[in-house]
């Protein structure tokens, strides 16, 4: 093996990610007087937050009646009964003070005529415990990720946080104890690598979305986090769960904002009829996510598609007028017109459903620490290691997210590890000793990979990955495709042992890269088609053909994954908190789900 000329750096806190989530800790680990480093494989402002559109849920009731317990039930429900109950219930009381906060830093909010915060209405929304239409949804137009990212960034850098931008981190540094000590990255401009020790890691690294061949998420969201974590040997959780946003623009995958339906936009098939009527009657195209994506499928494919391969269906907001989306949706003209060659204004765009979010992931206490199931104890924390954002499970969303609660997620639980760490770590304390072999594991798989010289291209392992995902984890299941589908992400996992990296340079652009990328999708997709696989009930986005309804009685559980270096998963389960913090609001039996 090469000997690697290794630089080392200590900080108090290491995070790794600068969106969203990775922008709001190391802004407030900085303002609490914490040395902070942020490490990102690219510029903060280029991460996959700033392509958010629509908005970020907080129950202000500046547009008419709110209340954040009405919030709180509207995300249990949302979630199908999966997500943590106290979890939530920090979230949604916690969404007001970090709204307002955003707002004091300098996020432009669009406003309403007496000057306060514009909501719009989002999928899943009420009042009063379903019984009325919530106006939630915060928004700054149709750009609000931009304008949250952008405004994080400058106070991050208005606070002494340090920013190394263009690192990629390869592995987390974990003791003989099981504590992390920090993580091993790549300079990706000089080639060069780093050891950066802190006394906690925060990995804020976003999702997966590129397991999948269409996906809204960037080509970044390749859920280097969750790959580090399952090389740790650390399980992750409710991996089957993998939201289809609605409104992928038809070929071109990218996002047509639910803010758009939220405005009156509606969707048809090729008879012209309004279809969501018929399925979520209440709601109708305002039901939540996995019931709109669920309701366009079954509409292809009973053969009432529009276009020549009657494959997909329209999105209609010709009605609401050139002023309306000229003011509220100006991103959305633009990317029809650009990726549909649509006038928004004269005709409807073609629309399908997309790979959008990963609800599973990393799992954490609402303090933003990571979690493990040992013995008895369900919840014992890792020590050292935080996750936050897309690559964490908190579990809020559990089984299917609502439009416009992962932006808040991102900064009520960056917000929280900030204040967890001013607790637990001391400014300045001293870093333990530490061996040089901590690093021989990750050097030794960095250079086996570096130098890998097999004969199958990581492109070509990567497309096999993404249509296999693509066709066999999609919006319906069944045990067959499950089957199947299993057996074909392991034969691709197994491909991987022969991968051919052209070009080794330890730079940005290289193979090299996306091989390292690639490795992490891969065991992700693992987890993901072998945590659907074995859960044989319908849930939020997991819905199986075969076991159409929900199971309370043994389902009602956060599915808990391993995945070993041979691409082996292995499984654990853990209770839902049915618990809430504090009695100003009570636990949400479960129920029938219906919008
Ligand atoms: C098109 C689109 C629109 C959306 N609209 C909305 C919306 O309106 N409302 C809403 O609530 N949600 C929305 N979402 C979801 C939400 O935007 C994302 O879940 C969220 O932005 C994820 O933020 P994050 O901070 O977790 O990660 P990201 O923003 O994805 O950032 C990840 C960061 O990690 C860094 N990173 C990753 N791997 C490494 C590595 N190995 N080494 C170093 N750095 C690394 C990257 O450089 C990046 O800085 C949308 C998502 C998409 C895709």
């Amino acid at each position: 093996m090469e000997a690697y000329k290794i630089q080392q750096h200590k900080y108090d806190v290491i995070v790794v990610g600068a969106g969203g989530a990775g922008l709001r800790a190391t802004f407030g680990l900085a303002e609490k007087g914490l040395k902070a480093a942020c490490i990102t494989k690219v510029f903060p402002t280029r991460s996959h937050t700033v392509a958010a559109q629509g908005g970020i849920a907080a129950a202000l009731g500046n547009m008419g009646e709110d209340d954040w317990r009405f919030h709180f039930y509207d995300t249990i429900k949302g979630s199908d009964w999966l997500g943590d109950q106290d979890a939530i219930e920090y979230m949604c009381r916690e969404a007001i003070p970090s709204i307002l906060e955003l707002e004091h830093y300098g996020v432009p909010f669009s406003r309403t005529d007496d000057g306060r915060i514009y909501q719009r209405p989002f999928g899943g929304m009420t009042t009063h415990y379903g019984k009325g239409t919530a106006q939630r949804t915060c928004a700054a137009a149709d750009r609000t990720g931009h304008a949250i990212l952008h405004t994080l960034y400058q106070q991050a850098l208005a606070h002494d946080a340090t920013f190394f931008v263009e690192y990629f981190a390869i592995d987390l540094i974990f003791d003989d104890e099981g504590v992390c000590r920090g993580v091993l990255a790549l300079d990706m401009n000089e080639g060069t690598l780093h050891f950066f020790r802190g006394q906690a890691v925060v990995l804020a690294t976003g999702g997966y979305g590129r397991a999948y061949f269409s996906a809204t998420s960037a080509h970044t969201c390749t859920g280097d986090g969750g790959g580090m974590v399952l090389r740790a040997g650390l399980a992750l959780q409710d991996m089957e769960f993998v939201q289809f946003h609605p409104t992928g623009i038809y070929g071109a995958g990218c996002l047509i904002t639910e803010g758009v339906r939220g405005e009156g936009g509606y969707l048809t098939n090729s008879k012209g009829e309004r279809f969501m009527e018929r399925y979520a009657p209440s709601a109708k195209d305002l039901a939540s996510r996995d019931v709109v994506s669920r309701a366009i499928t079954v509409e292809i494919r009973e053969g009432r598609g529009v276009g020549e391969h009657k494959d997909h269906v329209h999105l209609n907001l010709m009605h609401l007028g050139a002023e309306v989306i000229h003011e509220r949706l100006p991103g959305i003209a633009e990317s029809a017109r650009i990726f549909a060659g649509v006038d928004v204004a004269k005709e409807p765009i073609p629309v399908l459903p997309t790979v959008h979010y990963n609800m599973g992931g990393i799992p954490t206490n609402y303090h933003g620490e990571v979690v493990q199931k040992k013995g008895d104890n369900v919840d014992a924390v890792v020590p050292g290691l935080f996750a936050i954002g897309e690559a964490a499970c908190v579990s809020v969303h559990g089984a299917n997210r609502l439009g416009s609660n992962s932006l808040l997620d991102l900064v009520v639980f960056g917000r929280a590890v900030s204040h967890r760490c001013a607790e637990l770590v001391k400014p300045g304390a001293a870093h333990k000793d530490l061996p040089a072999s901590v690093l021989d594991k990750a050097l030794a798989r960095f250079d086996g990979l570096r130098n890998a010289n097999g004969s199958t291209p990581t492109a070509q392992i990567r497309m096999d990955m993404q249509r296999t995902m693509q066709k066999d984890a999609a919006v319906f299941r069944t045990g067959e495709t499950l089957k199947e589908g299993k057996q074909k992400i392991s034969a691709v996992y197994d491909s991987f042992k022969d991968v051919k990296v052209s070009d080794r340079s330890m730079v940005w652009n290289s193979d090299l890269i996306e091989t390292l990328e690639l490795s992490n999708l891969l065991a992700q997709a693992v987890a993901t088609m072998h945590s659907a696989e074995q859960r044989p009930e319908s849930r939020g986005a997991h819905a199986r053909e075969d076991f159409p309804e929900r199971d309370d009685h043994d389902w009602m559980k956060h599915t808990l994954v391993k995945v070993d270096d041979n691409g082996n998963s292995s499984f654990d389960f853990r209770p839902v908190h049915m618990y809430t913090l504090t009695d100003e609001v009570e636990v949400v039996p479960p129920k029938k789900r219906v919008y």
